[in-house]
Order: C-alpha cells, then structure tokens, then sequence
C-alpha cells in the first residue's frame, strides 16, 4: 500500500503506487506514463510551473569546472517556457502566482507543482534554499514542487530541510541529472560525478518520502545501443522512481557543436532514437514511470538533430515499434536469464518493417 498524505484538499504521494501503474496495463497502456498515473493518485489534473531563483551550477562556477557538460549552454538558463517569458527577473512568489493563473486558464489542471527548473537548485546555503522553497510553496494552488539538481548536491542537511516538506504533506520529487550511469561517459561529456552519487540520493530520498527522477540522454556521443540498454537495467534497480528520456541536443556555443562540426558526433535519426527508447522500456522495470519520453522545448539554439523532438511526435513512433514487437514497459525485464534468453551484445537494433 503506497503512503499518502493530502495538502489543500489533495492526495499526494511519499511512494509510487504500484497498484494504479498495474491499471494502466490492463488499460492498454504500454508504458509507465506519469500523465496518467498522476491523475489517478492526485484525483485532479496536476500541472508543472517552472520558477528560476537564480542558482548557479558547480560545474559552471569553477568549484569543479569552468567549462559545463559538452552540451550544456549557459547551464541552461535559456531553457525558458512560454509560460515563464513575462516572469523573467520577478521575485519568486511573483513568478509562481503569474504561471498557476495562466496554466489554470488554458485548462492544464487544478493544482500545482513548483518546478525549480534552472541551474543546480540544491546548490546554496540551507538558509537561503529555505527561504527559496518556502516562497515556491507559498500559494494555495500549489501541492509541493519538483527541484532539478546534480546528483552530488544533495547534503544530508539538505535532505532533511526537504523532509521538512515532506512532513508538512507536501509532495517533494528531485529530479536528478544524471545521464548516464557509465563512467567513460560522465568522464567525456565532463559531468565530474558518478553514478555512486544517483544511487545514494535515491536511497536517502525513499527514507524521507521524497519521490526521485533521473533525467536520462539518450544518444550520447561513444555509447553504444547496448549500453543505453544497460542505462535501463542499471536505473531499474536503483531505486529511482521515475525517468525523463531524451535525445541528445547539439546547441550552439558548445564544445559538442565543435565535436558536431569537425565530424566526430554523429546525431542521432528520429527512428534510431524511437527504437533506442523502445528497447529501453522492454528493459526497464515496469514499475518505473516514465515522466518524459522526448524533449520538446522548441529550443532556439538547437544545430541537431534536424528532426523535431517534440513527444507528441516522438511518442506515437514508439508505441508504434511496442505495438509490432507485441511488448511493452517492463517486457524484457529481468535480473536474470536462462541459457536461451542469452544474445550477444549488440552495435545496433534492427528497425521494425513499416518504421
Ligand atoms: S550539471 Fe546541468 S547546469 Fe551544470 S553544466 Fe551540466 S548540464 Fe549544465
């Protein structure tokens, strides 16, 4: 039985329910989608406003670098939403009031979770990220928030001000950059952590009823198809809650443009992305929910892939391959194999007829 709690008359979570992702099967669905589920655990349509406090990043700043990920423009401050534009430099309450008006009258639900979407947003004395989250909170329509961060900026002492939260019933998810969970990969793409760092947060989060993510690319430069394969199983037994899938994005001003442009990263297509995401749910515990399966921010910046990215573009082509190999999330799951279920490792996945 998964633990509840309600805030301003809604049902929250501390623990996913595996209960209604089992429903969502049995409705047809093929894989873990947090749309749905969330709908059914909240009873109300919850929607996400992104808010930006200002944080930095340590591997901007030059506590552990100067340079960012390869990909990272501006540690992803122009990552801005249509919502968010007439915001822009207002104080956080401000911010937060403006988005849950304009969601609400377009419709997008009832309620609200706070998105801490810019920068490293744990990444700052725990005084100051109280007096940030409380002001994020600080709205009847809002139920908790979603706060992105690096999976190596989560103190104890931060952990516990986030429990706090907990405590008072509001729902509380981290949502972690992760990647990747291969170590050549973090060292090439310069993330300066490791995967030690995803695997101790989420254990310390299941311990406070904090939900946790792991934002996950896909098509990272030197990763082959079966290591993204190995991504899902790894994640599988992390203990990570839920997953955001996404294309790799070459963006101006980055040293993976100059990679791009000197020929040695290869984009990849929109079929090879489907397939990879196909393969990585068969694989992938199917009682992890997928909270995103593509990026689909209309980003200016973006060289490649030439292709659009947007989910309601992506996500019809995967459940199109799910459809003509019969699967689903969770399909080929397993910790372990008998003698015949055992292949080779492979460079490719073979791309359904009619794809
Ligand atoms: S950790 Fe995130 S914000 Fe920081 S440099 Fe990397 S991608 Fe950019």
């Amino acid at each position: 039985m998964a633990s509840r709690g309600v805030i301003r008359g809604t049902p929250i979570e501390r623990e996913i329910d595996r209960g209604v992702i089992d429903q969502l099967y049995e409705e047809g669905f093929l894989y873990a989608q947090y749309g749905a589920y969330s709908r059914r655990t909240h009873g109300c349509k919850v929607f996400k406003v992104p808010m930006n406090a200002g944080f930095t990043c340590p591997n901007w700043d030059g506590r552990l670098s100067l340079e960012g990920c390869i990909y990272c423009p501006n540690f992803a401050r122009q990552f801005t939403y249509e919502s968010f534009r007439p915001v822009i430099g207002r104080d956080i309450r401000s911010q937060v009031a403006h988005q849950v008006d304009y969601y609400k009258e377009k419709g997008a639900g009832d309620k609200a979770l706070v998105y801490v979407a810019f920068g490293t947003n744990t990444y700052a004395p725990v005084e100051d990220l109280r007096r940030i989250y409380d002001a994020a909170l600080d709205h009847p329509d809002v139920i908790g928030m979603s706060i992105g961060t690096r999976p190596d900026c989560l103190p104890m002492e931060v952990l516990d001000l986030l429990k706090g939260y907990v405590d008072q019933g509001f729902e509380v998810w981290l949502e972690l950059g992760q990647q990747s969970p291969h170590f050549h990969t973090e060292e090439k793409t310069r993330r300066h952590h490791g995967f030690g760092e995803l695997l101790h947060a989420a254990k310390e989060c299941h311990k406070r009823g904090i939900l946790s993510l792991a934002f996950l690319i896909m098509g990272l430069p030197y990763e082959t198809p079966s290591e993204m394969i190995e991504t899902a199983k790894i994640i599988s037994e992390s203990g990570i809650d839920a997953v955001k899938l996404y294309p790799l994005l070459v963006m101006h001003d980055t040293s993976l443009a100059k990679e791009y442009y000197s020929g040695r990263y290869r984009p990849i297509s929109m079929t090879e992305y489907a397939v990879i995401i196909a393969d990585f749910l068969e694989h992938m515990n199917p009682y992890v929910l997928v909270q995103r399966i593509s990026k689909d921010c209309g980003l200016d910046g973006k060289i490649v892939p030439e292709w659009d990215t947007h989910r309601f573009l992506v996500g019809p082509r995967v459940e199109k391959i799910l459809m003509l190999r019969g699967t689903r999330q969770g399909t080929r799951y397993k910790t372990s194999l008998s003698a015949d279920e055992l292949v080779p490792l492979q460079r490719g996945s073979i791309v359904p007829e009619g794809l």
